[in-house]
């Protein structure tokens, strides 16, 4: 029988941890053709926590608990659980049960019918303070346009099922910024979804504050694209184009003067050559900024070493 994996970080979840375990379970006894492990990983909670979990491996004997030596932060703590999950596909999910546990059925049909990545996607934002639904929309909108190749679905957090293949290429990247929801599409593989509506956390407190989120909103951009730092080429090349229009426009109107066409203050042409000095300096350091930003962009993707081709399968006729 096939193993499914469902991972969970919890971090000062003593509240919800009981209830996860239980509408978690019963979803999988109802799945009879496959076996089920839950790895809760407990990410440096100060609460009870890890003492609700240890003492419920009586109850749930497919039970892995997966402690931290301290609180790393969500996407360390799910790298954790992944690396420790054993399951033939594997399930992130939340601990708030804002991620449906009756959902887990629709995900493991999907992958049935081939899917190597099935995205749970929320149906709308509705739920979401203005604020929170604005400023998503806008951070999509942004990656998307700076990554042309590697898409990152709209309104898919963590919560998908992968398949052990595609989990396996990505805990073979070797960069230690991890954001879970960037690798995935970054791999590939054949890709399926699932829609769904989210529910308001049941209990306890969200652990994502505005900070976290921009933080979160940084590391996704870092990871997946080096375009910010290809602007600079595109900013140069233009103050390049109006240094280059100032100097040829001043040296017009120069020979002008001299030659009594124009009446000009030579007090004006001269702040004009000043501006040209400030402009033609600015140029020189705005060029060795944007060479710096070239071997800065190769060296990301040196040192981040991420393979530069993945193969799903190789076809041959038998
Ligand atoms: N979480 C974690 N470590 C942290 C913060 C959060 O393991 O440092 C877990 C948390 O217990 C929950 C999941 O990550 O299971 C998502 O957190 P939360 O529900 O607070 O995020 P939100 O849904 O508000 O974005
Ligand atoms: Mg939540």
């Amino acid at each position: 029988m096939k193993l499914v994996s469902i991972v969970v970080p919890m971090y000062n979840e003593e509240e919800m941890a009981p209830i996860f375990l239980k509408e978690v379970s019963a979803v999988m006894s109802s799945l009879k053709d496959y076996n089920f492990e839950i790895v809760a990983v407990n990410d440096g909670s100060k609460d009870n926590t890890l003492d609700i979990l240890k003492s419920s491996l009586k109850d749930y004997p497919n039970l892995v608990i997966v402690n931290l030596s301290r609180n790393f932060g969500h996407e360390s703590a799910l790298h954790a659980g992944l690396i420790n999950a054993r399951g033939d596909a594997v399930i992130p999910m939340d601990a708030d049960l804002q991620d449906p546990p009756s959902l887990i059925i629709e995900l493991i049909k999907k992958w049935e019918e081939g899917y190597d990545v099935v995205n749970a996607k929320r149906k709308s934002r509705d739920e979401d303070t203005r604020f929170k639904r604005g400023t998503a929309e806008l951070f999509y909108k942004l990656i998307n346009k700076l990554s042309p190749k590697v898409k990152i679905p709209e309104n898919v957090a963590n919560f998908r099922l992968i398949d052990r293949k595609a989990l396996d290429v990505v805990l073979s990247l070797s960069e230690k910024s991890r954001v879970f929801r960037v690798e995935v599409p970054f791999v590939g593989f054949r890709v399926g979804e699932v829609l769904f509506s989210r529910p308001k956390r049941d209990k306890g407190y969200s652990k994502y504050n505005t900070k976290a989120m921009v933080n979160l909103a940084i590391d996704s951009t870092i990871s997946l694209t080096n375009r910010p730092l290809e602007w600079c080429i595109g900013w140069t090349a233009t103050m390049g184009i109006i240094t280059v229009l100032s100097i040829i426009s001043e040296i017009v109107i120069a020979i002008l003067l001299a030659l009594d066409v124009l009446s000009f203050s030579w007090m004006y042409m001269l702040i004009w050559l000043i501006v040209n000095i400030v402009l033609i300096v600015g140029c020189v350091l705005m060029v060795q900024l944007s060479i710096m930003s070239l071997y800065l962009a190769k060296n990301i993707v040196e040192t981040r070493n991420r393979p530069d081709v993945i193969v799903r399968e190789v076809i041959r006729k038998e």
